[in-house]
């Protein structure tokens, strides 16, 4: 018997994703990927040129009890039309018959969710003694980014960049609610002074050069999701131990495409962040050793948090 979908919207997933189950969420996801218990299915981005938008789908399946995708992209015309150029939605199906059973807005879940994964590597990676975080970029997720990084680590300081400096105001508000300092010293100097850098730009240059992040550091770099897309100098790669979300991502779409096709690092170097979750990996294995974080963000991400939302809000009487 088939039963009507729920619709969740961005208000609900407000309510009930809150950062402890996002990251308990992502926690489990990355776990589940490393034992090999989950599959993230190659990721399919085009160009929709009446628009001029980017249209993509991710999609996944976790053992017996999740399966579903992300679609979305981004519709450069929406600011116009006071809607947010980033839309997507998430599709939940039953894994047993493929019914549909929820779809859930996915904006909301992106930035929660992808702020979870970055605090984790921050919680698992980051030296204890850190204190100084730098925040490259400040576009949509970046609040969300530096909200979790505060929550995951005792930060005393924040160092902020950004291409338009006008958009900084959103990142002292978030620093302020934490009370910890707030400075914008500049792109190279935020870096060369932070002890955990996230970096979050839709570039397509390495701003990042390799020899101004110090030892020690731990970066989490989120914003390359694409071909093509680049945040750091690939040099950087060659100095650093390397984990992801997934390995096959990470080398075709994430950071790490860049230093690949250099040919300074060879795969098998990039190991799982799931395994350190999972205790298999040591994680950091000392003070002077710069561990990089190369978030490419999976569908699972989305589709198991989307589910905790449905699960309370269902719970609640509150999903339609
Ligand atoms: P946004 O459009 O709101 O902000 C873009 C940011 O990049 C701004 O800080 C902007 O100033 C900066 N930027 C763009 N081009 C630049 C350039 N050439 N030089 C310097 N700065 C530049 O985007 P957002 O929603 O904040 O997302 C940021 C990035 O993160 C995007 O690339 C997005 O695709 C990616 N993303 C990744 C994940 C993941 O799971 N890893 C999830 C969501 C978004």
């Amino acid at each position: 018997m088939s039963e009507s979908p729920i619709f969740v919207n961005n208000a609900t997933v407000a309510k009930y994703l809150t950062p402890e189950i996002a990251t308990e969420a992502v926690e489990t996801v990355f776990i589940e990927l490393y034992r090999q218990n989950a599959q993230n299915f190659p990721v399919v981005r085009e160009r929709i040129e009446s628009q001029d938008a980017v249209f993509g789908i991710k999609s996944g399946v976790l053992g017996t009890s999740e399966l579903g995708l992300k679609a979305g992209g981004y519709w450069p015309g929406n600011a116009a039309h006071g809607l947010e150029n980033h839309q997507s939605s998430v599709i939940l199906l039953n894994p047993d018959t493929g019914q549909i059973s929820a779809v859930v807005e996915g904006g909301l879940i992106t930035a929660l969710r992808t702020a979870a994964a970055s605090a984790i590597s921050i919680a698992r990676f980051a030296r204890q003694d850190a204190s100084t975080l730098a925040m490259i970029g400040a576009g949509g997720q970046a609040p969300y980014q530096l909200d979790a990084a505060l929550r995951a680590h005792p930060f005393q300081t924040v160092l902020a960049w950004n291409r338009s400096p006008e958009k900084l105001a959103t990142l002292e508000a978030v620093a302020k609610r934490h009370d910890v300092a707030f400075q914008a010293p500049g792109l190279e100097a935020s870096v060369r002074k932070a002890d955990v850098i996230i970096t979050i730009l839709s570039s397509h240059e390495p701003l990042i050069k390799a020899d101004w992040v110090a030892p020690g550091t731990h970066l989490a770099c989120m914003g390359t999701d694409t071909i093509g897309k680049q945040e750091v100098e690939p040099a950087l790669f060659a100095r650093s131990q390397i984990f992801t979300d997934e390995i096959a991502q990470s080398i075709k779409i994430g950071e790490a495409q860049h230093a690949v096709q250099a040919g300074l690092i060879s795969t098998n170097i990039i190991a799982h962040i799931g395994a350190v979750v999972s205790s298999d990996h040591a994680g950091r294995i000392s003070d002077e050793e710069i561990t990089l974080f190369d978030g490419t963000g999976v569908a699972l991400q989305d589709i198991v948090c989307a589910r905790a939302v449905l699960k309370a809000s269902s719970a609640e009487g509150d999903a339609n």
